[in-house]
């Protein structure tokens, strides 16, 4: 495996991947990095969690570093299908430029537009946003696209999800035949194969994993449960995973714990947090000062858990995440495969633990099939007090009263036809039909109002 150093990389970006403390380069730099210092064009196949943000950003910085910045014209583009991740890959690039003077904006719902606009209008280096936002900003003529040198689309396969590929087909044919594009997607569907052909020009193909594989850092189990009835499913099912965090009380340093609709979140947070849990929703209804928040508080630790919609699966880039629990059994299997890469990963070790209910096995068997894996299953029990059906009975009214008392709501109590439409409406979810959402209030990070350089924003 080389080192960083064999790669010329500026003196400046490899000082701040020593700070960051990287010892080696991850499989992807390793195969990204030379080609891209070269001006190549590369189509990258990897997932979040390999290293590829550094894989673009570290030659980006280094090349960028050799000119300056003009007017209206960003230099280089960074796409990225959400605002969280938008966010994590500017955060990336404050670290990698530390001591480069480059100048960056943000262009994302969720932050002050008439700061980052005037950043542009002086001239930045490098511009992140999401596809719509972006093209709302170059319709009103805020900015140019001509003078981007190079561009990144990253997580195209999301793209493709959110319905933003005809939004990248355009931005592709906005900006300068001549740049260079550095294009990566976890997986590639047709359509994501057809649109490399179109823009990318003859690109080295890097592949660091394959589609739906599964770390062999997380180790994975099942619990197989059986609620004494239906409509006792979800409050059993609550039980189940509190006697599982007891049960791992000491190995679960922090974790995720995925549901499959956005009510089952909100109703479990707040019954974890009744039964004494650290914990917080985030979901696609939420507003984005809200998301930044709690993903603020699990990042520092002062909440351990984070109760989550598949919207949180992709892309978010939490390091040292010790347990990935299933609630439910994710529907689509694909999904599974992105929830747990929320654990183990860039080389440490992870847990991913799935609750299954009997409803729930032809679930657990395409997932076993899309990763040719079998999941070592084990049967629990409910804990004793969920169970007996004749106190179920009597019990069933303030069950009901409970679940409305927990949730806030009065149609709280899930169904199948419920479920589904709530998946659906999370599919749709995208960061542009979000509700609007005004700044970030003490969120709002400080590198969007200065320069990437200490010396630039203390000259500011
Ligand atoms: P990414 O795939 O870009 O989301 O990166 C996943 C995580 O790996 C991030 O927390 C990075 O800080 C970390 N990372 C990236 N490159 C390296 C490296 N060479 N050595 C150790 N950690 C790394």
């Amino acid at each position: 495996m080389p080192s960083f150093s064999e790669f010329s990389l500026d003196d400046d970006v490899l000082a701040a991947v020593q700070a960051a403390g990287y010892e080696v380069p991850t499989q992807i730099q390793v195969q990204t990095i030379p080609s891209a210092l070269e001006g190549r064009d590369v189509l990258g196949i990897a997932q979040t969690g390999t290293g590829k943000t550094a894989a673009f950003s570290l030659p980006m910085i280094s090349l960028l570093k050799r000119g300056r910045a003009r007017a209206r014209l960003p230099r280089s583009l960074v796409i990225t299908p959400t605002r969280e991740l938008a966010a994590q890959i500017a955060e990336n690039f404050v670290m990698y430029s530390a001591g480069s003077n480059l100048q960056m904006a943000l262009l994302i719902g969720g932050v002050s537009f008439a700061e980052q606009l005037a950043l542009i209008d002086r001239g930045v280096d490098v511009l992140i946003a999401t596809p719509g936002r972006l093209l709302d900003h170059f319709g009103r003529g805020k900015l140019l696209l001509s003078g981007v040198q190079i561009l990144v689309v990253d997580e195209a396969d999301r793209m493709l999800d959110m319905g933003f590929i005809p939004d990248i087909e355009r931005i592709f044919k906005l900006t300068p035949f001549t740049r260079q594009t550095l294009f990566f997607s976890a997986t590639m569907a047709k359509e994501i194969e057809r649109i490399a052909d179109e823009f990318l020009s003859n690109p080295v193909r890097v592949e660091v994993t394959q589609r739906a594989t599964v770390s062999s850092d997380i180790n994975q189990a099942v619990f197989m449960f059986r609620p004494s009835s239906k409509s006792q499913d979800f409050k059993e099912r609550r039980a189940v995973l509190r006697k599982i965090l007891k049960e791992k009380d000491n190995e679960v340093t922090n974790g995720i714990i995925f549901c499959n609709r956005k009510v089952s979140v909100d109703i479990l947070t707040k019954s974890m947090k009744i039964h004494g849990f650290e914990c917080d929703a985030i979901h696609g209804d939420l507003e984005q000062s809200n998301r930044m928040k709690v993903l603020e508080a699990f990042r520092d630790g002062s909440i351990q858990f984070l109760v989550a919609s598949d919207v949180a699966s992709r892309g978010l880039d939490i390091p040292n995440v010790s347990h990935v629990f299933n609630f439910d059994v994710p529907i689509e299997p694909e999904n599974y495969v992105h929830r747990i890469g929320r654990t183990g990963r860039a080389g440490r070790r992870g847990a991913a633990l799935t609750i299954c209910g009997p409803t729930e096995k032809a679930r657990l068997t395409a997932i076993e099939e899309l990763t040719e894996f079998d999941l070592p299953k084990t049967e629990i029990d409910v804990p004793p007090g969920h169970f007996s059906s004749q106190r179920q009975r009597k019990s069933r009214v303030k069950d009901k009263r409970e679940l409305r008392e927990e949730s806030g709501t009065k149609a709280a109590v899930p169904t199948v036809g419920t479920q589904l439409e709530d998946i659906a409406a999370e599919k749709q979810s995208t960061e542009e039909n979000l509700p609007p959402v005004v700044g970030m209030g003490e969120h709002v990070p400080d590198f969007l109002n200065r320069s990437f350089s200490k010396e630039a924003s203390a000259s500011e």
